[in-house]
């Protein structure tokens, strides 16, 4: 509505410039035009001129059959160009294609404001997540967040049900109050909003508005939004099931990843086990063949362990052996270094890049602090303490060509019974001792 001091002609009349967007009233329906005004000069005098530019094919042609036809299947090509932008969309792009469709039925329906409303997952709040205004239209996106569905109960009756169709807003009833003063906040005449429905329940809605002057909406435009508001309703839907499918995905990578980190680890004393010793070796042999680099390899076996379990019993030798394992991780300080159970009351270290008189002094270290761990053993000759012996093998690898991987696996095989050979060395020397 326009006071009548500030029509485009009042304006005009005045010799002010127009140069604006109104809705221009033709019989059932209004729409949006842009006035301008000029002046041209004649021998008789200046003449002001408006110019008055929109849509002149809706504006003669809307009862028309033909003209319904060639709507429509300009409504079907719009249809499937959205369609086929969502259906390749990526989640990113989402949005964009979104507000693009809104606009573009925006200026099909020749509407002020579309928008796109979504509801929380409670349904106790709705959003206005997409907006698309005329030009000279103010956007209200940002006023319309987390809004309470309790405090516009007449509308959330009608759009739970479907629809929400008000030619004029003025002849909204009484329980309409709340709504009315919101319209009216928005100088909103007339609107239309259909329900969006993603896995059988109410996602939110998408609806039109139209400023300014009330407007009768006809069979076609509740369909044409139906139309659009199902393709958001399928996009959406398939967007839900791709996230779900990809949170699946990410959750068997991680159990996955789990599965994988138990497979190397030992249940006992937490360290790596048998096989991720094995790995290492085999690896760590061929990095140090190709740098080399001196590799270094201890094997531990518990003394008289089968006399401790008969002493103190089969839980406190788990204890034992926990502790053990502990100690040899504080005692391997290297950051390449591996500490493994090997098997049984054996454990075994891979210690790359380590040279013979650095292996003595870590061997010691580990003897040492085995006995400072004070595990009484009646049995043992060390102070009735718990010890452990050591074999210890080191070689010098050559450098040698990328493919030459069995040498590498007789290398790591080689360095095994190395160790073993002095190990049991060790126990033959009366235990409690490391050997080359
Ligand atoms: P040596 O000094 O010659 O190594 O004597 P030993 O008694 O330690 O060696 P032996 O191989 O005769 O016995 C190893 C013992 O280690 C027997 C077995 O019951 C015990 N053992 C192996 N694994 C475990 C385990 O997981 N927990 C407990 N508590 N004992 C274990
Ligand atoms: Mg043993
Ligand atoms: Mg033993």
């Amino acid at each position: 509505m326009i006071s009548p001091g500030k029509s485009p002609f009042a304006l005009a009349e005045k010799g002010q410039a127009v140069a604006q967007h109104y809705r221009l009233q033709t019989g059932s329906r209004t729409m949006n035009c842009f006035v301008e005004s000029g002046v041209v000069t004649t021998p008789v005098g200046d003449w002001v001129v408006l110019q008055i530019k929109t849509n002149f094919t809706a504006l003669f042609s809307e009862n028309s059959k033909s003209s319904a036809v060639s709507k429509h299947i300009v409504f079907n090509q719009l249809l499937t160009n959205f369609s086929s932008k969502l259906i390749t969309a990526s989640v990113h792009e989402l949005d964009g294609i979104i507000d693009q469709a809104l606009a573009a039925l925006g200026k099909f329906c020749d509407v002020d404001r579309c928008y796109l409303f979504e509801f929380s997952d409670d349904g106790e709040c709705m959003s206005n997540t997409h907006e698309w205004v005329a030009a000279g239209v103010t956007p209200f996106i940002d006023e319309l967040q987390n809004m309470p569905t309790s405090s516009l109960p007449f509308f959330i009756s009608h759009i739970s049900n479907g629809m929400f169709k008000v030619d004029d807003v003025t002849t909204l009833p009484e329980e309409a109050a709340a709504e009315k003063l919101v319209f009216e906040e928005e100088r909103i005449f007339s609107i239309l909003c259909v329900r969006i429905m993603v896995d059988d329940t109410i996602y939110g809605f998408i609806g039109c508005d139209i400023i300014g002057s009330p407007y009768s909406w006809n069979a076609f435009d509740i369909e044409y939004l139906r139309r659009i508001g199902e393709m958001l309703g399928n996009t959406l839907q398939s967007l839900r099931n791709r996230k779900a499918l990809q949170k699946a995905q990410i959750d068997l990578l991680e159990a996955n990843k789990q599965l994988e980190r138990l497979a190397n680890i030992d249940g006992l004393t937490g360290i790596a086990n048998r096989r991720l010793f094995e790995n290492t070796l085999q690896r760590d042999v061929e990095r140090c063949e190709e740098q080399g680099l001196a590799l270094s390899l201890l094997l531990i076996d518990v003394d008289l362990f089968k006399q401790f379990n008969d002493a103190y019993g089969h839980v406190a030798g788990d204890a034992a052996l926990q502790k053990i394992a502990d100690t040899l991780t504080n005692s391997c300080l290297g950051s390449d270094d591996l500490v493994a159970r090997y098997g049984g009351e054996e454990f075994a270290v891979i210690l790359p890049n380590t040279r013979l008189d650095e292996l003595h002094a870590i061997a010691a270290r580990i003897i040492r602090n085995v006995k400072f761990l004070d595990i009484p053993h009646r049995a043992s000759d060390y102070d009735g303490k718990l010890t452990v012996s050591i074999g210890m093998a080191s070689m010098e690898l050559n450098p040698s060509r990328h493919d030459d991987a069995p040498q590498s696996k007789e290398s790591a095989l080689s360095l095994v019974q190395q160790a073993d050979q002095a190990l049991y060395q060790a126990k033959a020397s009366g235990r409690n001792c490391a050997k080359l």
